[in-house]
């Protein structure tokens, strides 16, 4: 045992378990994703990959995700703290089975393959309160085994209420809209992976796509590790 692990012992965060942040029983309660679908019509797609025909302009080519967003995974992530958090997030990331990666490294193989990771960024009031932003971890996670570079060329400029707090898609809609800004001309022809802990009804990762691609980006996918 580390000294480490003495002074600071990991609790599980799903059963209060000593020894690990997701302990291996509450490992097994993870339920991954079967089916990859297109975000549009939630028919199945190889690779999650919009389909041809259901392309937006300006919109997501594509989706993956790992996790389904159960109650295990709800709890483990509303009780990840501050001074835990890359801890927790790197651990939730590392109990990945390799072979629910294949899909991610698939996009390895995709003609658009020299992407950037582009993790949501959070409104600055809302980093400083929480103190990290967690789709900056995963999407390092991510770039290690990807061997993409991570950007950070998205801004929050406009402080959004929580989408789950929200009925309806219009009041999503509005809520999310003219919620990011680009900071450099840079993203001008270039590819991204956008990469965020949680998807439930895409209008974040659409409103992101749809900023990345006014400001000339070319083809824009997503990730996060689950999905609601
Ligand atoms: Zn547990
Ligand atoms: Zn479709």
């Amino acid at each position: 045992m580390f000294l480490k692990d003495l002074l600071f012992p990991k609790f599980c965060l799903g059963c209060g378990f000593l020894g690990a942040y997701i302990c291996s029983n509450c490992q097994k309660k993870l339920s991954y994703i079967s089916k990859d679908v297109c975000l549009y019509c939630g028919k199945a797609s190889l690779w999650g990959l919009t389909h041809p025909g259901c392309r937006r302009n300006h919109g997501v080519d594509g989706l993956v995700s790992i996790f389904y967003y159960n109650n295990l995974l709800k709890k483990v992530i509303k009780s990840i703290k501050y001074r835990l958090a890359l801890d927790v997030w790197e651990e939730l990331c590392l109990v990945i089975e390799p072979d629910k990666l294949n899909k991610i490294a698939a996009y390895k193989k995709l003609n658009f393959a020299k992407f950037f990771l582009q993790p949501i960024p959070l409104h600055t009031s809302r980093l400083r309160s929480r103190g990290f932003n967690q789709a900056k971890i995963i999407a390092s996670f991510f770039s290690q085994l990807l061997q993409r570079p991570v950007t950070e060329y998205l801004l929050r400029k406009k402080s959004t209420f929580s989408q789950a707090q929200l009925k309806n898609n219009k009041d999503r809609y509005i809520n999310m809209r003219g919620a990011f800004e680009v900071l450099t001309r840079e993203v001008d022809d270039k590819n991204f992976i956008l990469v965020d802990d949680v998807i439930t009804t895409g209008s974040t990762l659409k409103e992101a796509a749809w900023t990345l691609k006014r400001a000339g980006a070319s083809r824009v996918v997503a990730l996060t590790l689950a999905k609601g």
